[in-house]
């Protein structure tokens, strides 16, 4: 291992940085998670964990990755052979469809070019054409993380409503919770998937459920098999502080320090943050004369940006020079985007100079990788950033 100065820059789209805040919270002693002191930290991030998903019903937490969390929202509201709706955004939709088919579910699936969201025309169209309302659930991935497009939630909800259709809606928020405006109970979501390690500043570990009352009610009909994933038993204990089983304390710990830097800023500005820092990536990835791999503007995610490369050249090698030479991780081009893209992820615990920073690092990086890009994407970003600052907001 060479020794390297300073901070390592981690910039792939989750895990993201943990700020210094949430890891000395986590290092203090593990307590008994059956005692009274337990229960007061979890009644009470039981109850700050709901404004973050903009609910006012329960939040189930696993110690999971994202995962789980997703397998919990399909097998507690579904039963085998259910036809399920949904599309493919990227990577991350069609392992979800993978896991859905493997649990004995009917997946229709949307095929999708990789570089647009949910169209919520076709949402409407599907349900529409299913009189005998045989679908159960539409999966929707609100941002899909490893093409930096974000699906319109609110209109897709729309489209359901429109169709007259009863299906629950179930969304993966792991890329976009607490970084992107999400509104689980505005836009009638009834299961809302997340997990620790990306807009929450924390490591990986702890997987969410937000359920909707309609989601409880299916939880009571559905027969796909559950044990661990079961809501049930850990909403009961939950009424009283606990779990049925042990769960991750160092991680929770980490969650209300988390949270609470969460509130100090308040949720409007961290928004505000990413879609600003968000907009100055884009703007030195078109100073480069690159292209930005979400084709729709309106679906632009705001928490990580996916940069296309032209035909000849290899992202993962750009990303193994800019590692070597400037100590940065930079997310990988996944699935059929393989070597084709590189992802900045610009979420998280970050500022404008740790923006300031990553640009400076991919624009040095593209240059000694030999892609033909024009310099001053970096002042691009300055030029927007200098604009409003963080600190003047
Ligand atoms: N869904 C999305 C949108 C993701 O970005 C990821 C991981 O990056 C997952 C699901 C899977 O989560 P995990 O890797 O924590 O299991």
């Amino acid at each position: 291992m060479t020794s390297r100065s300073g901070r390592h820059f981690l910039q792939i789209p989750g895990p993201t940085n943990v700020p210094d805040r949430v890891l000395s919270a986590i290092a203090i002693p593990t307590i008994d998670h059956r005692g009274p002191e337990f229960a007061d930290l979890t009644l009470d991030l039981l109850e700050r964990l709901k404004p973050v998903f903009q609910t006012s019903g329960p939040v189930v937490v696993y110690p999971s990755s994202g995962t789980g969390a997703w397998e919990a929202a399909l097998v507690n509201t579904l039963s085998p052979g259910d036809r399920v709706l949904a599309f493919e955004t990227g990577h991350f939709s069609t392992l979800w469809r993978g896991m859905a088919e493997k649990l004995g579910l009917v997946v229709d699936f949307v095929p999708g070019d990789w570089r647009h969201g949910v169209d919520p025309r076709i949402v409407e169209q599907r349900l529409a054409e299913d009189n005998r309302h045989a679908i159960a659930a539409v999966m929707v991935v609100h941002n899909e993380t490893a093409t930096g497009v974000t699906s319109r939630v609110p209109e897709i909800r729309l489209a359901i409503d429109d169709a007259g259709h009863p299906a629950l809606l179930l969304v993966d928020t792991i890329s976009s919770l607490a970084s992107i405006d999400y509104r689980h109970e505005e836009w009638g979501v009834d299961v809302t998937v997340s997990c620790s390690q990306k807009g929450l500043m924390l490591p990986p570990g702890l997987g969410f459920n937000a359920v909707s009352e309609k989601a409880l009610a299916a939880a009571d009909r559905a027969r796909l098999p559950r044990s661990y994933w079961d809501w049930s038993p850990i909403l009961d204990a939950n009424r009283k502080g606990f779990y049925p089983y042990t769960p991750a304390t160092n991680l929770l710990y980490g969650l209300r320090e988390a949270l609470l830097m969460l509130e100090e800023e308040g949720l409007p500005a961290v928004f505000a943050r990413h879609d600003r820092q968000a907009e100055a990536t884009r703007r030195a990835v078109r100073g480069w004369g690159l292209e930005v791999l979400c084709a729709d503007e309106r679906e632009y995610s705001s928490s990580l940006t996916a940069v296309l490369l032209p035909e000849q050249y290899d992202a993962d090698k750009v990303r193994q020079i800019i590692l070597e030479r400037f100590d940065m991780s930079l997310g990988t081009g996944l699935g059929r985007l393989a070597g084709r893209v590189f992802r900045i992820g610009h979420l998280g615990h970050f500022n404008d100079l740790t923006l300031v920073g990553t640009l400076g690092g991919v624009e040095m990086g593209l240059a000694a990788a030999g892609v033909p890009v024009r310099r001053g994407g970096v002042d691009a970003a300055l030029a927007y950033l200098e604009t409003l600052s963080d600190g003047a907001r």
